[in-house]
């Protein structure tokens, strides 16, 4: 099929995917409790008659398109936030307290409309496309793991050659895409530190160890890290979230706890941040106190593939025309897709999806994208994932 008739298939179905992606947008679910969204996925992919595999990673669900090899796979998330939706449009959440607010509804409905486009395609290239909707993007269960992280560690990747996938971004340009190769986000450590000191009478001092004190020179040292100790050509955050210590104001407490992200691209440097990190709690201990520190390591940082990159803005120019193709500087947010380009070289592109003139970020109440863009999602993955197969076979 020429990329022109994959456009014109992807209008054809447009109503679909958008119907798709309001009755999503009307019943979020929460990471791991995506079953409604599963089952609706599942049913629509057993219509098509493919070959479709439930409770992967707990709640995701994978489809398989073709046999053989060479094997691409395409993401999508389906999990929601907990955010209290303020639109009032008539797809409004149903379930008080839940919102897709990331766009993943859309992402799942546009992959529902690839799986059509490409399980219907008379002249589909030789090979093995895997489908793969994926739960709990936006955070992780109790043992730390997210939904790429457990369909990765259940074999769902398992003989991949190349995996892409989209995210919308509401606050870029409707029809305009970003897919440029390197870093796209960071990688994603937390961590929770105690300082312990020695509390006492806030008018004797000397009778005890001041934790405050103490984590007043451990904060220099925190803030000091991106400053004096990483090479100044890596990106790195380091970001102090909370910091809770005292009761009263006249009784010297005995610890204090904070809190933090960091973020890096390299993984040289994120192992760095931690020793680092580890180093400016020592002034605690320096100055007569002690610490413990945990580390809660998250995702690693989306790294596009240079071909696969390319792969997508050459479809992309087709698709779009170049002058919708602009260049960015990459994100220190986080995006779990990172553990699927970590078992095979991928891409995830940004489709600008702004809706109107009103500020609406992700993960924010008022949180709605350009529906018209669903189209041009959808035709991309689907004749990328064309040209991965043929140029593979
Ligand atoms: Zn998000
Ligand atoms: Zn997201």
């Amino acid at each position: 099929m020429a990329v022109q008739e994959i456009v014109n298939r992807a209008e054809e179905i447009e109503a679909d995917i958008i119907a798709w992606r309001r009755d999503f947008h009307a019943h979020p679910e929460l990471g791991f409790q995506e079953f409604r969204t599963a089952r609706i996925v599942a049913e629509t992919l057993t219509e098509l008659g493919l070959e479709v595999v439930t409770g992967v990673g707990k709640t995701g669900v994978m489809a398989v398109i073709g046999e053989g090899t060479p094997v691409i796979g395409i993401r999508a998330d389906m999990d929601a936030l907990p955010i209290m939706e303020a639109n009032e449009v008539e797809y409004v959440s149903q379930s008080p307290g839940v919102m897709h607010a990331c766009g993943h509804d859309s992402h799942t409905a546009m992959l529902l409309g690839v799986a059509r486009i490409l399980a219907t395609m008379p002249d589909r290239p030789p090979g093995q496309i895997r489908l793969f909707f994926q739960p709990c993007e936006e955070t992780t269960d109790a043992e730390g793991k997210s939904g790429a992280q457990r369909m990765v560690e259940e074999g769902a990747l398992d003989g991949v050659d190349h995996v892409i996938a989209l995210h919308v971004a509401s606050d870029l340009p409707a029809g305009k895409i970003i897919a440029n190769a390197g870093p796209l986000t960071a990688a994603v450590d937390d961590f929770n530190a105690t300082i312990i000191g020695k509390g006492c009478h806030g008018a004797h001092p000397d009778e005890g160890i001041d934790p405050i004190y103490l984590a007043a020179q451990v904060l220099n040292a925190l803030h000091g890290i991106r400053a004096r100790r990483i090479n100044p050509i890596h990106p790195a955050v380091v970001t102090i979230g909370t910091i809770h210590g005292g009761a009263a104001r006249n009784v010297i407490p005995d610890e204090v706890t904070i809190s933090g992200t960091l973020r890096s691209y390299d993984p040289r440097i994120r192992e760095q941040l931690r020793d680092e990190v580890e180093r400016a709690l020592g002034v605690a201990r320096a100055l007569g106190g002690d610490y413990n520190v945990e580390f809660i390591i998250g995702c690693p940082s989306v790294l596009n593939d240079a071909h696969v990159a390319e792969v997508m803005r050459a479809v992309a120019t087709e698709v779009i025309g170049a002058e919708n193709i602009i260049d960015h500087e990459p994100s220190m947010g986080g995006e779990d897709f990172s553990y699927m380009t970590n078992r095979a070289p991928g891409a995830m592109f940004l489709l600008g999806a702004k809706r109107d003139s009103v500020d609406r970020p992700h993960h924010n109440p008022l949180f709605d994208l350009d529906e018209s863009v669903f189209k041009i999602g959808t035709s991309i993955l689907t004749e990328t994932t064309c040209r991965l197969l043929k140029e593979k076979a």
